[in-house]
Formats: structure tokens, C-alpha cells, sequence
């Protein structure tokens, strides 16, 4: 019994420093998550409090962002992810424009084109990057080598390379890759290089991959001096809201990052390619 006891306090101690490390990690952002049923989202927030998620990118359908983010003010950035796979197609682009205009949306994508087989630089993705260069959208592209096995999706769709038009076109946009790509590594290192408005995500990999193997993806990121274009993403939702803590741990295990790295990857680059204002970082902070 006694031991019992004993176990039960060190379980509660447990609970009790969780929150205190979050506090001490500092403020992250989440670039990279997924809306769903609205009675999922409180244990999404929950987590999102425990790791000191501050805010998140969302994408979903329209309907399940505006739902989240009416519940949940001031936590996420509403964006809207097409083409959703098997649900709808390609967004009219007026009616698009018309949600941004009224400060609906704030960002674009997640594009899931690649599970349909479509590269980004397709002409039916062309008015859509356009747009969002209009508007100085933040925009997240699927452009990677790997995805959720579907019919339709293609590895050869997700070649970096193939944004390479995009980027010529439209210089001013922001863009971030889905996992940096992985496992696509010359060829982002290269993207990177000669591209540097383009940022990535470390998402999926944080906890689909085996750690080592994302890891040194990581590390060969980071070595080729890309550490400030890098950000924090779960790719968590309704279904896995689970994964925001694994993502979380697969950066702060990565013993070959200093502090000051890690806080780029959490927070800081994303706060610079959102370009969050002064007194909202400031807020973030606890300032
Ligand atoms: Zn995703």
C-alpha cells in the first residue's frame, strides 16, 4: 500500500513539473495541424496547453476551420486545405478571395494536390499562388516524399524541384515545404539555397519516421545552415491529437541542436515567416 501511495506521488509530481517545463521550454508554434469534429478540439487545446502551444497553423475543410477557430479564439491561423481528398476539388477562386478579403482566412493550404498526383507547378495550382502572393499569404504545400497511402497520390508529384517554376514566378511568396521535403535532401538543400524565401516544416517525420533517421535529416538541415527557415509542425488533429507531444519531444531529444536552435525550430522562425507583431510575441512570452 505504502508503495502505492509512493507511486501515486511521484505521478502526481509528474503532473505538477509537466506543466513547469512547457512554462520553461517557452512558447511554440505549431505550423502544421488539422481540424476536424468540433468535439475533438478540447482535448487538441488540452494538449496544445500542455506542450505551450501558443498558436497553430489549421487547415481542414472550410467548415471544420471556422468551427475550431470560432471555438478557440486567438489559437489558431484559419486556412483552408485543398484540394481535400476525395471531398472536393480546387476552391473557386473568387469566392476564395472574398473569405480573405473579410479577414476570414489567413493563410492557404495545406495544397494536398500531390494526393491527387498533381505537381505544384500544374497550371490549376497557378491562380491559387498567384492569389497568394497578392495578398502575402503564408501558404503550405504537400511537396514531399512521402504521404498517406491513397490511389491517387504520387511520390513524382512531390519533388521539390518541381516548385522551382512557382518560385521563379512568384518571388515574393511564402511558402513552407511539408517535412522539408524529406526525403528529398540534395534537392532541398538546393531549393533552400537558391530560394531563400522558402521555409519547411518538421512535421510528420517528428514521429512517423524511426528518430534517428529524422534526426539526421535534421542535423544535415541544420548543418547546411538552414536552422532559421525551419518550424515546429505535428501534423496532429482530431484523429491523432496524440502526436503534439511525441512532435514536440522529437525536436528537444535532438541533442545535436543548441537551446537557441531549438527555440528557432519552436517558435522563432515561424513568428518571423508569420510575421507576428511585437506585442503579440511579447504576449506569447508572458511579457
Ligand atoms: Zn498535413
Amino acid at each position: 500500500m505504502r508503495h502505492f501511495i509512493a507511486v501515486l506521488t511521484v505521478l502526481a509530481l509528474c503532473r505538477m513539473i509537466l506543466p513547469l517545463q512547457a512554462q520553461q521550454r517557452g512558447p511554440i508554434i505549431d505550423m502544421h495541424m488539422h481540424a476536424g469534429p468540433v468535439d475533438s478540439l478540447q482535448r487538441v487545446v488540452a494538449l496544445m496547453d500542455e506542450s505551450h502551444i501558443v498558436k497553430a497553423f489549421l487547415s481542414s475543410s472550410l467548415e471544420n476551420v471556422y468551427r475550431w477557430t470560432a471555438a478557440a479564439p486567438g489559437r489558431f491561423i484559419p486556412s483552408p486545405m485543398f484540394p481535400v481528398y476525395g471531398i472536393e476539388g480546387f476552391p473557386d477562386i473568387d469566392s476564395l478571395r472574398a473569405e480573405y478579403l473579410a479577414g476570414r482566412l489567413h493563410g492557404m493550404g495545406e495544397i494536398t494536390s500531390q494526393y491527387l498526383g498533381i505537381p505544384p507547378n500544374a497550371p490549376s495550382l497557378e491562380p491559387y499562388f498567384a492569389l497568394a502572393e497578392e495578398l502575402d499569404l503564408p501558404v503550405l504545400i504537400h511537396t514531399a516524399g512521402m504521404g498517406a497511402p491513397r490511389p491517387t497520390f504520387r511520390l513524382s508529384a512531390g519533388h521539390p524541384l518541381l516548385l522551382e517554376e512557382v518560385l521563379v514566378r512568384h518571388p515574393r511568396l511564402r511558402i513552407y515545404l511539408e517535412n522539408a521535403g524529406y526525403p528529398f535532401l540534395p534537392e532541398m538543400l538546393a531549393l533552400m539555397y537558391q530560394y531563400p524565401q522558402v521555409y519547411a516544416d518538421l512535421s510528420t517525420m517528428t514521429w512517423l519516421v524511426p528518430r534517428q533517421a529524422f534526426h539526421d535529416y535534421l542535423s544535415a538541415l541544420v548543418r547546411a545552415g538552414y536552422g532559421k527557415r525551419l518550424m515546429f509542425g505535428s501534423d496532429a488533429g482530431s484523429s491523432r491529437p496524440h502526436v503534439i507531444p511525441r512532435a514536440v519531444e522529437a525536436i528537444e531529444s535532438a541533442s545535436f541542436l543548441t537551446d537557441e536552435q531549438k527555440r528557432d525550430i519552436f517558435y522563432n522562425n515561424a513568428a518571423r515567416f508569420l510575421r507576428l507583431s511585437e506585442e503579440e510575441i511579447a504576449r506569447h512570452h508572458g511579457r
